[in-house]
């Protein structure tokens, strides 16, 4: 981090800014020229309170050389992050597709559901049985006996389970569920971070709706400065002037992601777009681009889904959207292997 002073600085506020610089365990390197006196910090400055420093009476600028994230930052830990969900690699070239339900709606729905996207080769069952929905007077999901089901739809297909935790006050329900899904709406309910952080399990963070890259990665860093580095994060799209779909899908994070961090990256292409049809052509596009997997919605009969429906796919075009996914591996961009890292 480099601090820029306003010219001749206040010589005692100077020492003090020092002092305290050091105090958080920092080395000072003060160089004065005739106009301009500048303090280079070397350290974990991620620490620092960047807007502390800038309203200070005799600094100009500060300037960040490296990001505010340690922990999520690929600069600390250069090699992929590989998540392991009950024996199934995610990531470090390790591809995944996650499929299932917006939500749990019924043990025969979610076990026919589990079956099928299994046989197509989903290596993980998603479900909502907390439901963030906008309205109130909207299905809210099952809940607790949404998770029930899941345990159910896992145990006839051995599929690890994937659900949305909405509250800390849900934690202990969770206890045997396999990756923690934090929705888009909690992206920044930052003490649910730091309680999911004190957990062991694999958290699928999803960018929120009108959220930064930065931001998306500082969730990921709370949750694992608190203990807990079997983060994925999750691109989904987000709101922008563009009314045709959902939302607007940043498919560009997919690399950015990966080159800034280790985590592992998926897309979602179903709340992205809002429009079935639109699924797996994006989901083709999310492969090619490097994602480590995908996260899409699959309804038994969506015109009947008691949630997102109209983005749902049935059971038969995941089979083909699979197909065209598994084909496309071969193809898919590596940072690595294109030499940028
Ligand atoms: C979901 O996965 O069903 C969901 C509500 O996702 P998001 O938080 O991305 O809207
Ligand atoms: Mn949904």
């Amino acid at each position: 981090m480099i601090v820029i002073l306003k010219k001749n600085p206040n010589e005692r506020q100077l020492e003090n800014l020092i002092q305290w610089l050091k105090s958080l365990n920092l080395d000072v390197h003060l160089s004065s020229g005739v106009d301009t006196t500048i303090l280079g910090l070397i350290g974990d400055t991620s620490v620092v309170d960047i807007d502390l420093i800038r309203a200070l009476d005799i600094v100009s600028t500060v300037k960040r050389v490296r990001e505010p994230y340690k922990n999520a930052n690929r600069d600390f830990h250069p090699d992929d992050t590989v998540i392991d969900v009950g024996g199934i690699k995610i990531g470090g070239g390790h591809r995944v597709l996650m499929a299932g339900p917006c939500s749990v709606e019924s043990e025969e729905q979610i076990v026919a559901i589990a079956k099928r996207v299994k046989a197509a080769g989903a290596a993980l069952l998603r479900g909502g049985a907390f439901k963030p929905r906008s309205s109130p007077y909207a299905f809210q999901g099952l809940g607790k006996q949404g998770l029930a089901l899941l345990k159910i739809a896992r145990a006839e297909t051995g599929l690890p389970i994937v659900t949305e935790l909405m509250t800390s006050s849900q934690l202990p329900l969770f206890e045997d569920i396999d990756v923690i899904q934090i929705g888009a709406r909690n992206m920044q309910n930052f003490d649910l971070l730091k309680d999911v952080g004190m957990t062991d399990k694999p958290v699928l963070l999803k960018r929120g709706l009108a959220n930064t890259l930065e931001e998306l990665l500082m969730s990921a860093e709370y949750i694992m400065a608190n203990g807990n580095g079997k983060v994925m994060l999750c691109e989904r799209g987000f709101r922008t002037f563009e009314t045709a779909m959902r939302n607007t899908l940043d498919l560009a994070a997919v690399p950015y992601l990966k080159e800034k961090s280790h985590l592992p990256v998926i897309v979602d292409p179903s709340h992205a777009t809002g429009v079935a049809a639109l699924v797996k052509p994006v989901s083709l596009a999310a492969t090619v681009i490097g994602a480590d997997g995908l996260i899409v919605e699959v309804h038994n009969d969506p015109p009947k889904a008691l949630s997102d429906g109209k983005q749902s796919l049935t059971p038969d075009a995941f089979d083909d959207l699979a197909r065209s996914v598994k084909d496309l591996y071969p193809y898919a961009y590596d940072l690595r292997k294109e030499g940028v890292l």
